[in-house]
């Protein structure tokens, strides 16, 4: 492991300036996903930076029309949240199921949404719902911040704060997860509000993407049966180990239904 500086950000703005000072430094949050990668040398960051004192990114509020979430909030203090669950109770749901206790425990969801993961569970959430990513520079949509995989839109000196999630009238995310880490091997977020059917899909391919084929088939009728006869088709889907294409494909539709059964019946 390369040797590094370690700085406990104080305020937003010092971690910001450290990051724009040094474009090698890292930001830290749960350590889930950095710290594995540090030590098995896949990154080399000059020093890092702790998020861990700035409790003004932790927690969740509705405003308005939206929730919001502050990035450095956990797993599990998401899945434990009344304000999340009675505001998009499909949020919590996730959080609960994302890897183990421990993970839930250090794990947040900026540090998620910034890595990017192809598997990881919140991007689908956040691009089904169109959220928008807040940093302390700019309002990133959805749409236009997972870039690839493990990319985002975010620029090296970037910080995610919070994420705005407009509160649909139904949403749910169903996963088949990996027996292992838990991570999606595919998850489905099906969400319904006044601007129509929305269905985001992750693990299956590189990066997180909207099933537009499938969200046509549910405009006039948001029912699980509205899918039948349907096949998803998509050329870029993993072929891997833990499933080939053919069965990402299946299981892509066999999600959707149960999310969108999930979805009608929960709100
Ligand atoms: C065994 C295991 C099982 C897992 N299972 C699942 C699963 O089932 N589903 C799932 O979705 N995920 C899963 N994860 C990932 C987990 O959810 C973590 O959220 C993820 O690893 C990110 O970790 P972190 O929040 O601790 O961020 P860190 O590891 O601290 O940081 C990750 C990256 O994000 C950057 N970053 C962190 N915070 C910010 C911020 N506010 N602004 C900008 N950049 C930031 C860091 O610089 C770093 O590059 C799993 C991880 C492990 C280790």
């Amino acid at each position: 492991m390369h040797a590094f500086e370690y700085q406990h950000a104080e305020t937003i703005e010092g971690a910001a300036e450290f990051l724009t000072q040094d474009n090698k430094a890292q930001l830290l949050a749960g350590g889930m996903t950095l710290l594995p990668a540090l030590k098995s040398s896949l990154v080399a960051p000059t020093a890092l930076i702790d998020l861990k004192g700035l409790i003004e990114l932790k927690g969740a509020c509705v405003d308005g029309d939206a929730l919001v979430i502050g990035a450095l909030t956990t797993h599990v203090e998401v899945a434990e949240s009344e304000v999340i669950n009675s505001a998009i109770p499909a949020l919590t749901r996730l959080a609960a199921n994302i890897g183990d206790a421990q993970v839930r425990n250090r794990g947040t969801l900026g540090g998620s949404l910034a890595s990017n993961d192809p598997s990881a569970d919140y991007p689908a959430a956040v691009l089904g719902l169109e959220a928008v990513i807040r940093t302390n520079r700019r309002d990133i949509p959805a749409a236009e911040f997972f870039t690839g995989k493990f990319e985002t839109a975010l620029q090296t000196d970037e910080i995610i704060l919070a994420v705005r999630f407009p509160i649909p009238e139904q949403a749910a995310y169903v996963k088949f997860p990996n027996p292992a880490s838990h991570f999606a091997i595919v998850g489905v977020m099906v969400v319904r509000d006044a601007r129509g059917p929305r269905i985001a899909v992750t693990g299956a391919s590189a990066c997180v993407f909207r099933a537009r084929e499938l969200e046509d088939a549910l405009r006039t009728d948001f029912n699980e049966h509205a899918l039948d006869g349907l096949k998803f088709h998509r050329e870029d889907l993993i072929d891997d180990l833990y499933a080939t294409a053919e069965y990402r494909a299946h299981l892509v539709m066999a999600m959707a239904r149960r999310a969108v059964a999930m979805a009608s019946t929960r709100g």
